[in-house]
């Protein structure tokens, strides 16, 4: 029977990147979008189009009871979930500290924080062998931000997604002994319309290997940790970032 995996932010970018891929191995796939249905939808058809099963489920991941809803839809239409792919995120407030202010804050938290928080204690709701379960993989998106830190421009979203390195960790070995892997992929900078106009021409050609990476490349990671063949890999970060 095909498995079934939820990709947050799967209507564009890393998200939609691996709805393609898994359908292509022959997941099921749910395909989590905030507001642009157009873009959920051509990655449905896609799928459809090549004979995988795919369904697009509109939820902002920052608002709990949307998320709820969600998870119950994906029970309903598929009826188990063995994954769940945390893409959705932000970049959030660009500029120094000193310039911030405590709402663009509390946005960018809400989606990369709380929303990875929630979806994932959904997933466990349903994949735990605590639970009933019968065990699964969740992959969160963290970035090399969190180690880079994003000094001038982004330190918010870098310490977010410190929080995911950290909870990948922690959750990571809460859960492994309830055949759930928790696992994250730490991308460099990838060309997506997450980046601001201009950035990936502009800092591409002094990248290690003089470009950004792709999203079909982070993608490839993301699935290798959701599928079986990472059997032993939880509680780890990836780093997919072109060597820095
Ligand atoms: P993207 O191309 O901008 O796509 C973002 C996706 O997230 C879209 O599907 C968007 O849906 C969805 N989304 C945004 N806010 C949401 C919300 N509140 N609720 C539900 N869905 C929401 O971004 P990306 O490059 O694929 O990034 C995916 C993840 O990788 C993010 O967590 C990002 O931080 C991380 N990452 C990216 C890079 C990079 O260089 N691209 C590097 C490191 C880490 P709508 O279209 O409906 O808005």
């Amino acid at each position: 029977m095909a498995k079934t995996v939820l990709i947050t932010g799967g209507s564009r970018g890393l998200g939609a990147a691996t709805a393609l891929l898994a359908a292509g191995q022959g997941w099921n796939v749910a395909i989590n979008y905030q507001s642009n249905r157009a873009r959920a939808d051509a990655v449905v058809d896609a799928i459809h189009k090549s004979g995988g099963k795919a369904i697009a489920y509109q939820a902002d991941v920052a608002d709990e009871a949307a998320v709820v809803a969600m998870f119950a839809a994906v029970d309903r239409d598929f009826g188990t979930l063995e994954g769940l792919v945390n893409s959705a995120g932000i970049i959030g407030p660009h500029g120094r500290i000193d310039q911030v202010d405590a709402a663009g804050l509390a946005r960018l938290f809400a989606i990369n924080i709380t929303g990875t928080f929630i979806c994932s204690r959904e997933a466990i709701r349903r994949m735990s062998t605590k639970h009933g379960g019968k065990g699964g993989a969740i992959v969160n998106l963290s970035s090399a931000a969190s180690r880079l830190g994003g000094p001038g421009e982004s330190v918010p979203y870098a310490a977010s997604k410190g929080a995911i390195d950290s909870l990948t960790f922690g959750l990571g070995q809460e859960v492994a002994g309830e055949g759930i892997r928790v696992n994250a992929v730490s991308p460099g900078m990838i060309d997506t319309e997450i980046q601001p106009p201009g950035r990936i021409a502009k800092n591409g050609p002094n990248l290690p290997m003089k470009r950004a990476g792709t999203a079909e490349e982070v993608a490839a990671a993301i699935f290798y940790l959701l599928s079986d063949e990472a059997s032993y890999v939880a509680g780890a970060v990836l780093g997919v970032s072109g060597g820095r």
